[in-house]
Formats: structure tokens, C-alpha cells, sequence
């Protein structure tokens, strides 16, 4: 086989990571091995529809091995049982470690997935490391309760003194975890640091779109020697080959699974059959909604990158903008504005100026620019954008806002996942009417409120259904925050104390003195 070329001049280890004659491995148990079935498939760079890696395709085999790997790990409490402070230790000592690879994570993150690769230098990877950083203090603070109860006894209360409750906090066991494309190392992270940190041992699958960064963050882990084998496993592969098996196994105690709402639902259902614990973040179609007392360019830049960031690809994204009659105008053409200066190109030659990458792949490509035709159908005009390149087998959609908008267009209910925006006017000053249109979606992830009225701010956030509601901003994420959604965006969060629910049991126990 020849060795695999790429077309950037990267000058870091990301260039002997993946241009080699040898398919991307499995980690299971320790070891990097192929797949039992010696299937592989193919990686490529977004901008040009190259082919970048090939990683071994796993299936329920592999699966079922890395199960076992975890089960024996988390069975023998190599890390289940470590003490909090050693497990804190080592969370921490893995945030330098990935930080000390920044750049390459970067670089390797923008040429698989296609971002902007300044942008992953930003974003993506610094709150990778923030995320383990934060659970290295994590692991000692999963604290349990003492409870006063009014115990019953033979059918009568009796005086609570006689016993004495408490409760423990205890990892779930083998957690699979599932992850999508669009911050492929970011939603790794936010997947297996909290499990490690909750005693928890992981089978993890990253999209089959972008492997390359959740495993070069499992080379750099395994390189460090800190994890124990068997506490991570990474098993690449297609959904339903590798992400099915993971979903119905009999010995994962719980799966947690980010990605459309749609496979969200298949995974629920391919639970039932141990009844394993499941937490789901999906998708979404948040609102930015814009009173007239804003501060008008604040939210024109707020509004355009809560849209635009990742091109669109974000759960989170602010897809549905609300705006209120006396600034409708005035804000969509600002945003129009910014939408036509965004200069699109390779996320690798953001040094030449290109501030948006490609769509992941061509069936988003296709997808995104289905829904942009949809529109126009629907009878939407289209403000900027609206134009799309693949000619050169790179995956191009331009920031896109569309006018004339309304709640009964299919692009308005469904969830697009690319740089398209679409608008409608407020014509009303009633904050529930307000709200019932801003939630007239069966998402509920997040939602931006443009106001500088404190009482408006406030009131909306209360009357908003979702998990997130930013004030005069969007898109603003830390380790500390819990993060997911109402209605069909989830259930569960990440980050944050309220994260460890997902992956802790609760033990209830009482003494009888
Ligand atoms: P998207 O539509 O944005 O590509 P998906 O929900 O299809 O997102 O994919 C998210 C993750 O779920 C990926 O890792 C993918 O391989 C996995 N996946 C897809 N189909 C299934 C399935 N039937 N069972 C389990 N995992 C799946």
C-alpha cells in the first residue's frame, strides 16, 4: 500500500500520526490491534475529499472484547478503587499531557473535521484540557449524604435516633460512550474524563467521520502510562456496526451517547434490553431572540457567531433567530453583513484568511443543501449565501440568512447543522407570547436572549424551555456548567457537578444502632 499523502505543510507529529502505509488501530485491553474482521475504512480531509487515514473498522466482536477488557478493569478496581486523590492526580497530570500537545491536537482536528484549525486552537482544545482539569478536582468531591429519616418500623414510625442513614456514591461500572464529528475531541473529553473521575471504565466510539483525534488523545494517554489497561478502549467503526453493538451489549451498566436525535432514539431503544442507563445530548434548534432595548451590534456579532461558529454545526447553535420588528431589520442585515465577509477555505490555511472550513462530509454537504433548497421552496428569500462548492471534492457551504420565514417551514422545525440562519419578526410585546413562539420546537438545548433590560433578561430565561439560556450572549461553555437538554434535545448533562449523576450510583445505607 502507498504511503498516505496530505497536502498541508503541518511540521509536527500529526504528519508521522497519520500518513503511514497502516490503517489506525483498536485500543483494547492495553494494545493497539486491528479489528477481528481486518475491515478497515477510509478518513478524509473535508476540504478536498482526499483520503487521509484509514482506521480499523470495529464490530460487535471488537466490542464485545473491549467490554470484557473494561469489565475485568473495573472488576479488579485497578482504578475503580484507586483512591480520589490518586485518580485526581493523574486527571490532572493527563490535562498537561494533552495540553502539551495542543498544536498537533489542533492541526489534527482541523484536518479531519475541517474547522478553522485557529479555531481549534481556541476552542476545541483548550477546553478539552479544561474539562479533565476540572474532574482531576472532581474525582475527590463525590460526596455522599447523611440523611435524618422517619423510619418505619413494623408499619409504625419510630424515633429517628435509632438509626443512622448515609449514602454512597459509587461508579455505574462499564460505560459506553458514542460521540459525533462535530468537536471530536472536545466531545471525547467531555465523555471520558468525568467517567475516569467517577471510577467508571469506557468503552468509547468516535465518529467514523473523525477518528483521527480521539485516538492520538488515546496514544498520548496510553504513551503516559498513567490509566491502568483496560480502563480505556477505543473501538472505531461505523454506527451501526460498532455504535449498535455498544448500545445493546448485556455488560455496559450504561451508555451515554451524543450525537442526532434520531440515532438518539435508536439507542434507547437497543438499551432496553439490560436496561442500561442512558443519557443523551441531540440536537436542537435554538432561538436567539432579540428585544429592541439590546445593544443592537452587540447582538448583530452575538447572533452571527452563535450561528456560524463550527459552521453551523454546533447543537447549540442559534439556528432560529427571533428578532423584534423595530430591529428586524437592522439586525438581519448586520448579520447578512457579517455572513458575507466570512471568508470560506480550508480550515488548514487559516493563515491565508479563511475563517470557516468545509462541512464534515459530502452527505452533510448534500444534507445542508437540501434544506437551503427547502427554504427557497417553502418560499423564504434568501439574504446572503445560500451557495454552495464541492466541485473540487472539498464540501463548501456559504454562510447563509434567509428572510420570510415561518414556524411551519421544514427548515425551520428541523435541524439543519450548517451556517444557515433563519429569521423572524417579533410583532409582539407579550414575553409568554414571545416565549411560546421561541418554543415552538420539539428541541430544547439552548437559546440567547439580546436584551439589556434586566427584568426582560430574567423573565425570559425562566419562560425559555432549555437546558442553556445565554444573556446577551451565545455559545459560552465551561467545565463547570451543566450542559444538555429539555424536551427532544436529551436528557442528562454534561460538565459540572450535575455530569457525575450520569455515570454514579446511589447506594442508599442504614444502621440500625
Ligand atoms: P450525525 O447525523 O450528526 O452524523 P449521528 O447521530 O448519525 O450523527 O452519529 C453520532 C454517532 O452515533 C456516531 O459515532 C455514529 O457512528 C453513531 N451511530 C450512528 N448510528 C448508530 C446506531 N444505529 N447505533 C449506535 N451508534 C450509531
Amino acid at each position: 500500500m502507498e504511503a498516505l499523502k496530505i497536502d498541508y505543510d503541518l511540521n509536527t507529529n500529526v504528519e508521522k500520526f497519520i500518513v503511514t502505509n497502516q490503517a489506525k488501530q483498536l485500543f483494547i485491553n492495553g494494545n493497539w490491534v486491528d479489528s477481528k474482521s481486518g475491515k478497515t475504512f477510509d478518513v478524509e480531509d473535508p476540504a478536498t475529499g482526499k483520503k487521509i487515514a484509514s482506521c480499523a473498522a470495529g464490530d460487535e466482536k471488537d466490542v464485545d472484547l473491549a467490554v470484557k477488557a473494561a469489565r475485568n478493569a473495573f472488576e479488579t478496581g485497578s482504578w475503580s478503587k484507586m483512591a480520589p486523590n490518586e485518580k485526581g492526580k493523574i486527571l490532572w497530570k493527563l490535562s498537561d499531557i494533552i495540553e502539551e500537545h495542543a498544536q498537533e491536537l489542533a492541526q489534527l482536528e482541523a484536518l479531519d473535521n475541517g474547522k478553522s484549525v485557529v479555531v481549534a486552537g481556541v476552542a476545541d482544545v483548550p477546553l478539552a484540557v479544561d474539562l479533565f482539569r476540572y474532574m482531576a478536582g472532581m474525582a475527590t468531591k463525590l460526596e455522599g449524604q447523611t440523611i435524618p429519616g422517619s423510619f418505619l418500623v413494623n408499619n409504625t414510625l419510630s424515633p429517628g435516633a435509632q438509626f443512622h442513614s448515609y449514602t454512597l456514591r459509587e461508579p455505574i461500572g462499564v460505560v459506553g460512550q458514542i460521540i459525533p464529528w462535530n468537536f471530536p475531541l472536545l466531545m471525547a473529553s467531555w465523555k471520558i474524563a468525568p467517567a475516569l473521575a467517577a471510577g467508571c471504565t469506557v468503552v468509547l466510539k468516535p465518529a467514523e467521520q473523525t477518528p483521527l483525534s480521539a485516538l492520538r488523545l488515546t496514544e498520548i494517554i496510553n504513551d503516559s502510562g498513567l490509566l491502568p489497561e483496560g480502563v480505556l478502549n477505543i473501538i472505531t467503526g461505523l454506527g451501526e456496526e460498532a455504535g449498535a453493538p455498544i448500545a445493546s451489549h448485556p455488560d455496559i451498566d450504561k451508555v451515554a451517547f451524543t450525537g442526532s436525535t434520531e440515532v438518539g432514539k435508536l439507542i434507547t431503544k437497543a438499551s432496553a434490553g439490560n436496561l442500561k442507563k442512558v443519557t443523551l445530548e441531540l440536537g436542537g434548534k435554538s432561538p436567539a431572540i432579540v428585544f429592541p432595548d439590546a445593544d443592537i451590534d452587540a447582538a448583530i456579532q452575538g447572533v452571527a457567531s452563535g450561528i456560524f461558529f463550527n459552521h453551523g454545526q454546533t447543537c447549540c447553535a442559534g439556528s432560529r433567530l427571533f428578532a423584534h420588528e423595530k430591529v428586524y431589520e437592522k439586525v438581519t442585515e448586520g448579520v447578512a453583513e457579517i455572513a458575507k465577509n466570512i471568508k470560506v477555505g480550508p480550515g488548514m490555511h487559516d493563515k491565508d484568511g479563511s475563517q470557516m472550513g468545509p462541512l464534515v462530509s459530502n452527505e452533510q454537504y448534500e444534507k445542508v443543501v437540501g434544506y437551503m433548497e427547502s427554504g427557497k421552496n417553502d418560499g423564504a428569500e434568501c439574504l446572503v449565501g445560500g451557495t454552495h462548492d464541492n466541485s473540487k471534492g472539498g464540501h463548501f457551504v456559504h454562510p447563509t440568512v434567509f428572510s420570510k420565514t415561518n414556524a411551519d417551514m421544514k427548515f425551520v422545525k428541523e435541524e439543519i447543522f450548517g451556517p444557515v440562519l433563519t429569521t423572524q419578526k417579533i410583532t409582539d410585546d407579550d414575553l409568554n407570547n414571545i416565549a411560546s413562539e421561541a418554543n415552538n420546537t420539539e428541541f430544547g438545548l439552548a437559546a440567547s436572549v439580546w436584551s439589556k433590560d434586566i427584568s426582560t433578561a430574567h423573565k425570559m430565561a425562566s419562560k425559555i424551555k432549555a437546558g442553556t439560556v445565554w444573556i446577551n450572549c451565545h455559545n459560552v461553555f465551561d467545565s463547570a456548567l451543566p450542559f444538555g437538554g429539555y424536551k427532544q434535545s436529551g436528557n442528562g448533562r454534561e460538565m459540572g457537578f450535575e455530569c457525575m449523576d450520569n455515570y454514579l450510583e446511589t447506594k442508599a445505607v442504614t444502621v440500625n444502632l
